[in-house]
């Protein structure tokens, strides 16, 4: 019997494992179940001939501490990969062209991304009075802000870009907590980036100061991957798992065991049986192996929806395109004629992820506004992205390769209900000492943000074996 289950070998599965492991619990008490063949869920790479292809995430921001201290802890911080400093310079397609997003708030005044109703009204954001509701989208948080064409335009791109998603059926609270802070705690974004400007100030006395806030040209902090692709990192903790790790078994179902602990069935009706249980997969995974073990709690996960999403990567001859494309890529915000959700320019982007003379780009299709372009077959894919590249990039090259990765369960939307979702999530699981949710389904769906979950995951559940290992609080003899 092992004392831990994890089910779900993505990368948050594998970071609980890690630090349960850390903390001191043998190999033999542990086992993490991963449905595929591989473990890594969503952050796989692909690497055929020179090329580097990441199936899902691209990388992570190294203004957030999680990924980096676990870099740190697993000490392979000498395989990190820092993206080029060009990346710092991000477009958006719209009203017909590809225009640059200004580094700074006054850059948006002259900038023709917004009409000039538009950029005047974004600059009344700081007269606006604090306002709002409980479940707001993060679309009708930003109309009212900064106006409906800015959030037509900004948000809705910056919504694709981080949860392929729709705006408006984002509940800003549960997907943009640091933009609701802005709000709440500041009294508006202009006044929060001014205040946390100052922070910075004050706090980077002695030391370097990092760029830990959005600003309009995309996120803080920089984009770092790995040398040879992001499952470094996956398959770093895989190995250290070692034998913990079964990969191949599919759990079907989770029943309680008397006098304590639980039953996990997998596919082929085998059982094992564990004292905690961390459920990390998709939620609507989750939610149907639970469905024996708590009705209520199976359906309410059973609402935590995710959007499909497909990247197309395309490689092209140097020489057939002209020169290497000079910055991180481009998002398009719905409603300007282009069906793609944006471009990442991955040869301009990393070195080393293509050879020198040919260009990769990285398209995405699909998310919460286009569910049907899942179905869209690789011939039809292929028009498509050239299309809309020739149409937003003008290139009219054709791919000499290229590599289609659908993710049919891509990414988790936090849509309006999900914090008062989460907060019954766990007033269910309080009736099932020991068994945990974690994963991108619920309080963040960046790598950072899983990765963040895995020490409080894993320091609960050694608290929870060791009662029940001691039920009476007894000190061990
Ligand atoms: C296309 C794409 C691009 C992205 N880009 C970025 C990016 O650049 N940066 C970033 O920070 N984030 C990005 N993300 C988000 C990030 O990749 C994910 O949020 C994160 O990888 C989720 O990890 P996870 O372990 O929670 O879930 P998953 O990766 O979904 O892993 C869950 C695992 O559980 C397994 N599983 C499911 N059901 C069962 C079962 N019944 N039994 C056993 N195993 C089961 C699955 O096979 C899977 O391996 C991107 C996501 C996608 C799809």
């Amino acid at each position: 019997m092992a004392r831990v289950a994890i089910v779900g070998g993505g990368i948050s599965g594998l970071a609980i494992g890690w630090e349960l492991v850390s903390l001191g619990l043998p190999h033999e008490d542990l086992v993490v179940f991963e449905a595929d063949a591989q473990a890594g869920g969503n952050m796989k790479t692909e690497r055929t001939g020179s090329f580097v292809l990441e199936t899902g995430p691209n990388g992570f921001l190294d203004n957030s501490p999680p990924t980096l201290d676990l870099v740190h802890r697993l000490g392979i911080e000498d395989r990190l990969l820092v993206s080029n400093e060009s990346s710092a310079i991000r477009y958006l397609f719209c009203r017909g062209k590809l225009r640059k997003l200004p580094t700074g708030p006054g850059g948006m005044l002259f900038s023709g991304m917004l009409s000039l109703r538009g950029r005047l009204r974004v600059f009344m954001e700081p007269f606006v009075k604090k306002g709002g509701f409980k479940e707001e989208s993060a679309f009708d948080f930003a109309a009212r802000r900064i106006g409906k064409d800015a959030a037509a335009t900004l948000v809705d791109a910056m919504v694709s870009g981080v949860f392929a998603g729709n705006a408006r059926e984002l509940e800003l609270s549960a997907a943009f907590p640091k933009m609701a802070a802005m709000e709440s705690e500041y009294g508006g974004l202009v006044r929060a980036m001014i205040g946390l400007a100052k922070k910075r100030k004050r706090e980077a006395v002695g030391k370097v100061a990092s760029s830990g806030e959005a600003g309009p040209a995309g996120p803080g902090g920089t984009l770092t991957s790995f040398k040879d692709g992001f499952d470094e990192l996956s398959n770093e903790l895989a190995c250290r798992l070692g034998p913990s790790l079964k990969t191949g078994v599919r759990i079907m179902a989770l029943e309680k065991r008397a006098p304590h602990g639980y039953r996990i069935i997998d596919e082929r009706g085998e059982t094992c049986f564990a004292d905690a249980v961390i459920l990390a997969g998709p939620a609507l995974a989750s939610s149907e192996i639970v469905d024996r073990l708590d009705p209520e709690l199976s359906s309410v996960l059973g609402t935590i929806p995710t959007a499909a999403v497909t990247v197309v990567a395309t490689a092209y001859k140097l020489k057939d395109v002209g020169r290497q494309p000079h910055g991180f890529g481009f998002l398009v915000p719905r409603g300007h004629g282009v069906r793609i959700l944006g471009c990442l320019w991955t040869s301009s982007i990393w070195d080393g992820r293509a050879p020198d003379d040919h260009v990769l780009l990285r398209t995405m299709v699909g998310g919460a506004h286009d569910p049907a372009a899942i179905e869209i077959d690789d011939r039809g894919l292929m028009a498509l992205v050239a299309e809309d590249l020739k149409k937003t990039m003008g290139l009219t090259a054709k791919p000499e390769e290229h590599w289609i990765f659908r993710h049919k369960k891509g990414i988790a939307q936090y849509t309006p209900g999900h914090t008062r979702r989460l907060e019954r999530i766990e007033e269910l699981l309080a009736d099932h000492a020991g068994v945990f949710v974690s994963g991108s389904s619920y309080g963040g769906i960046s790598v950072n943000h899983c990765i963040a979950q895995a020490p409080e995951i894993a320091g609960k559940v050694m608290r929870t074996i060791d009662s029940t290992a001691n039920p009476a609080g007894d000190k061990p003899s």
